[in-house]
This record gives structure tokens, C-alpha cells and sequence, in this order.
């Protein structure tokens, strides 16, 4: 295993990076094309579904079908990501509107009106206790 090797893998690992971070920024305004940017790297990790058993429980575990650790990575995480945008959504993925945070967030306020990162709302309820004193 080489430098190049380790380069790759770490490009590849950036760009799971970016496509996760691209899906949150645009899921609310483009959910076709965040639909098509998590299939397409499902697609490219050969993600594969695989029934399982252990301690008496069955499960699905999402993994790749390559011996490439950020294929693996790509594919638990994509997979992962999917049924929350099938159960609540996309327009419920979320950047932090907080001023320079890179936070993002899974709203799962009952009107859908969440703005901020948890850090960002923790952060304020800890001032607020703060200048309560
Ligand atoms: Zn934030």
C-alpha cells in the first residue's frame, strides 16, 4: 500500500464529506437533486443490504460490496441518511443559520421551524441561565 493509495482514500473520504455536507445545504431546495447525489453514491460504494443475526436479533446492515474502507464509509452513511429524508422529509435537513457555525441538524420540531444547531440553542440557554443569576 503506497502514498497514492492513502491519497485516494482520503480523497474519497472528502468527497463522502462533501456530498453529505452538500445534501443537508440543499435538501430543503433541491430534494431531486439530493435524491440523485445519495443514489449516486450508494451507487458508486456498491452499497449492499445484508440480513443479519446476532444475539438472538435480526437486522439489515447496509455495507459495501469493495475492501475499500471509504466505500464502507459511504455506504453506512448514505444509507443511513436516506430513510430519515424518506420518513420525515428533505425539507427537514438543515444548516445552522447561526453566524459562523457549521452546524446542521434532522428538525424534528412539530412545525418544522428549527434554525439552529443544538450547540447553537445549548449555547443560548446557557447564557440565558448565565444572566439569570
Ligand atoms: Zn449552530
Amino acid at each position: 500500500m503506497g502514498a497514492g493509495d492513502s491519497l485516494g482514500r482520503l480523497t474519497e473520504a472528502r468527497a463522502l464529506r462533501e456530498t453529505v455536507r452538500a445534501v443537508l445545504e440543499r435538501a430543503s431546495a433541491d430534494a431531486a437533486g439530493i435524491a440523485a447525489l445519495i443514489n449516486d453514491g450508494l451507487r458508486r460504494s456498491r452499497a449492499t443490504p445484508e440480513l443479519r443475526h446476532d444475539h438472538g436479533r435480526w437486522w439489515t446492515e447496509i455495507t459495501s460490496d469493495t475492501d475499500r474502507c471509504a466505500a464502507h464509509l459511504a455506504a453506512i452513511t448514505l444509507s443511513a441518511l436516506a430513510p430519515v429524508i424518506a420518513t420525515l422529509g428533505p425539507a427537514r435537513l438543515g444548516v445552522c443559520a447561526g453566524q459562523n457555525c457549521r452546524g446542521t441538524f434532522v428538525d424534528l420540531s412539530r412545525n418544522g421551524s428549527k434554525q439552529f444547531c443544538a450547540h447553537r440553542a445549548s449555547g443560548a440557554a446557557y447564557r440565558r441561565r448565565l444572566s439569570s443569576r
